[in-house]
C-alpha cells in the first residue's frame, strides 16, 4: 500500500467514525424514516405471487367451447342500408334513461375462418328503435365497441321494432384488426315478418337463450377472415 492511499484509507475512516460519532450523538436517523422500510411488504423476489392466488384475468379463463368446425362458414354479408352513421360513440350498452322496448343482450365472439378468437375486433351497431325509428340526427342506439381478449363481445340493447318492408334486424359491421370490414344484419327467430322480407337470411338469427325474464338474452358468434 502506498503512502497516499494508506492516506485515503485513513481519512475514509475518518470520516466513517466522525458519521457514527455523529448518529449516535442525534440517536441515530429518525425512527420514522428507517421504521416504514422494515415494516413495509418484502421485496417483490419474496412475495407469495399473487397471479397464483388470485383470480386469473379474463384472458386466461377457458373460453367455452366453441361450436364451429376446423373451417366455420364466413358470416354472410348483408346491405348496409341506408341509416349507417360514421363515429359512433365507443359502448357495448346502447340503453339511455327513457328507452322504450323489450331488453336484449347479445354475447358471442368474433373468430377467424379457423375458428380462433379475434382479439381488438371492432364491432358497429346501429339499430331502429322499439317504434321502427333510426336516429338520424344524434347516436340513439349506435355505438361501436371491441372484442376483449378471449375475442368476446356484449351487447346491451332493446329488440328493435319492425319499420315498412323490414323484419326485426340489428345492423353490424364486423372487422378483424387487419381484417376487411364486414357489413351485415342479425335477425330474430320466429318473428313473422322473417318470411316475408326479402333479405332476411335465416344464417343470420339470433340464438335465444333466455326469454324467460323481462329481457331476452342470445348469442351470435361471427366468422370474419382476419387478414
Ligand atoms: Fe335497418
Amino acid at each position: 500500500m502506498t503512502h497516499q492511499n494508506r492516506s485515503d484509507s485513513n481519512l475514509t475512516m475518518s470520516v466513517g467514525l466522525a458519521a457514527l460519532l455523529w448518529l449516535a450523538a442525534c440517536g441515530g436517523p429518525p425512527a420514522a424514516t428507517a421504521a416504514p422500510a422494515v415494516s413495509a411488504a418484502p421485496p417483490a423476489e419474496t412475495q407469495p405471487a399473487p397471479a397464483v392466488t388470485a383470480a386469473p384475468p379474463a384472458e386466461t379463463q377457458p373460453a367455452p367451447a366453441l361450436e364451429c368446425g376446423s373451417t366455420p362458414d364466413l358470416t354472410r354479408s348483408m346491405t348496409e342500408g341506408p341509416y349507417f352513421k360514421a363515429d359512433s360513440p365507443e359502448r357495448a350498452s346502447l340503453l339511455e334513461p327513457g328507452l322504450a322496448g323489450t331488453r336484449l343482450t347479445v354475447t358471442g365472439y368474433v373468430l377467424t375462418p379457423d375458428c380462433q378468437p379475434v382479439v381488438r375486433a371492432l364491432l358497429e351497431f346501429w339499430q331502429a328503435d322499439a317504434a321502427g325509428q333510426y336516429d338520424n340526427t344524434g347516436y340513439t342506439l349506435r355505438g361501436h365497441q371491441f372484442t376483449d381478449a378471449g375475442g368476446r363481445y356484449a351487447l346491451e340493447t332493446i329488440v328493435p321494432g319492425l319499420y315498412p318492408g323490414r323484419t326485426e334486424h340489428i345492423h353490424v359491421k364486423v372487422q378483424a384488426p387487419n381484417g376487411p370490414s364486414l357489413t351485415t344484419q342479425l335477425f330474430f327467430p320466429g318473428v313473422a315478418q322473417n318470411q316475408s322480407d326479402q333479405i332476411f337470411d335465416p344464417s343470420l338469427v339470433l340464438l335465444v337463450q333466455d326469454n324467460s325474464g323481462d329481457g331476452l338474452a342470445a348469442t351470435f358468434n361471427f366468422v370474419v377472415n382476419d387478414k
